[in-house]
Parts: C-alpha cells; structure tokens; sequence
C-alpha cells in the first residue's frame, strides 16, 4: 500500500530498529514505547488488521510472538508481557497496518492503562443476550 508508514518500513524506505525477520514477518521497536522492550510484530503483506488476514498468517503472527516473549523473557526479565492488538478506529488503532504490540512490564513499573480497567459488573440480562447475538452469528 502507497502510503503505508509499515509497509515503507518492510521496504526499507524508512528505517526501523530491527528485532527479528523472517519470509513473512518482521518485528521492530515500537518508536513510542509504553515500556522498556515494546516491540511490534507485523505481516509482510499488507493486511489492515484481523479481519483481513488469513488464518495461516495469524498462526504465524502467534508462532512468532512465542518466539519473541521468550526472547524478551530472556533478555529483560520482565514478570509480564501483555499481547494487544487494535482493530480498527474506534479502538484507537492508528496505523491500519496489522500490528501486535508485546509490552513488557515489571511491578514498582508504571500500570499499563491499557491493561488495568477498572471491573464494573454489568447487566448479566444484557451480557446474556449480546453473547448469543455474538455465538449464532459464527460461521
Ligand atoms: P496502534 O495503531 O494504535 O496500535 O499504534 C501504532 C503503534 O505504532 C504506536 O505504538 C506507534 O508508536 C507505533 N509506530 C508508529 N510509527 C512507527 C515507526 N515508524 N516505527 C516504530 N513504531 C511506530
Ligand atoms: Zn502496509
């Protein structure tokens, strides 16, 4: 895609710190990072976000993951890593480029916002009827 700042970085045209690479997938630094080792892993193939990859690569997206928290397990220590991925807009995902953010994260570290929500107990009337809205619509 023209004017894909991911897909220009899978060409080299604009430059990333480089973690890992391979046929189909690459991982870099995450150039804003929430935490010491925040690193993104991407598809080669310009896919916009889950709704559009295949199983097969998603499969390959997680083999690689495995492969990379233990790597930052190795390497930093951390005694968490969260796994996030946005799909779409209104979840705040910016680059409309197939993304996984590894975050790594210690205690006494800042609280990742993104991971400490507060629990609220819902409408279990209401929670009842939208996951059966959610399970007939499987295909
Ligand atoms: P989001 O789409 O909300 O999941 O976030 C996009 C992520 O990509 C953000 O965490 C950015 O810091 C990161 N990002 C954007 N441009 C670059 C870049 N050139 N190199 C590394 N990370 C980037
Ligand atoms: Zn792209």
């Amino acid at each position: 895609m023209g004017d894909c700042i991911f897909c220009k970085i899978i060409k080299g045209e604009i430059p990333c710190i480089k973690v890992y690479e391979d046929d189909s997938m690459l991982a870099f630094a995450d150039i804003n990072p929430i935490s010491k080792g925040h690193t993104l892993i991407i598809p080669k193939r310009h896919v916009e976000n889950m709704w559009e990859a295949t199983e097969g690569e998603l499969v390959t997206i997680m083999k690689t993951a495995k492969k990379l928290i233990h790597a930052i397990k190795d390497a930093l220590n951390p005694q968490g890593v969260a796994v996030l991925q946005l799909n779409g807009r209104a979840v705040n995902q910016i680059v409309m480029h197939y993304h996984l953010h590894l975050i790594p994260r210690s205690e006494g570290e800042p609280e990742l916002k993104q991971t400490a929500w507060e629990l609220i107990p819902g409408d279990m009337d209401k929670i009842k009827e939208t996951a059966e809205k959610i399970a007939s619509a499987i295909r």
